[in-house]
């Protein structure tokens, strides 16, 4: 088995589209990015990254490309999977944790999980996402931006 985990936080914008596990969250922010900063799909692309050895997702996918510029990361992330694949690497588990204040985001993470399973080649039991406030504390509690933690585990 392989371990990985990935962090990632992006600071809030006022308008744009929220897109967070690969779901348009109705939000009158967004996260500012190079991508479409899908922060939850970036921390697992590090984690996913990490347990493979394969550095972190801003040396595969750097701010500076402009092609990426906008770009849908379940693009990134099905680049990820493909990557790990090459290696004989499939995921056992992921679990993923979205901290924000607002917007809430329970109503959403039943379908995040179902997009991820799907770029993962896995069964939705194989994925899970969770979502919690800091309970108004930090940066998050200040409704500044959205963290975003994950952990996997992969199967040679
Ligand atoms: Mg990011």
């Amino acid at each position: 088995m392989r371990i990985g985990q990935g962090i990632d936080v992006h600071a809030f914008e006022d308008g744009g589209t929220l897109v967070l596990g690969g779901v348009t969250v109705p939000h009158p922010r967004s996260l500012a990015a190079h991508s479409d900063g899908d922060v939850l799909l970036h921390a697992l692309c590090d984690a996913l990254l990490g347990a493979a050895g394969l550095g972190d997702i801003g040396r595969h996918f750097p701010d500076s490309d402009a092609a990426l510029r906008g770009i849908d990361s379940r693009e990134l992330l099905r680049n990820v999977v493909a990557q790990l694949e090459a290696c004989d690497l499939a995921v056992a588990h992921a679990d993923l944790t979205l901290v924000a204040q607002a917007p809430k985001l329970a109503p959403y993470v039943d379908t995040m999980r179902d997009n991820i399973a799907q770029d993962l080649h896995v069964d939705t039991a194989r994925v899970n996402v969770k979502a919690t406030t800091t309970e108004h504390l930090g940066f998050t509690g200040r409704k500044e931006g959205i963290a975003a933690f994950a952990v996997v585990l992969l199967d040679e």
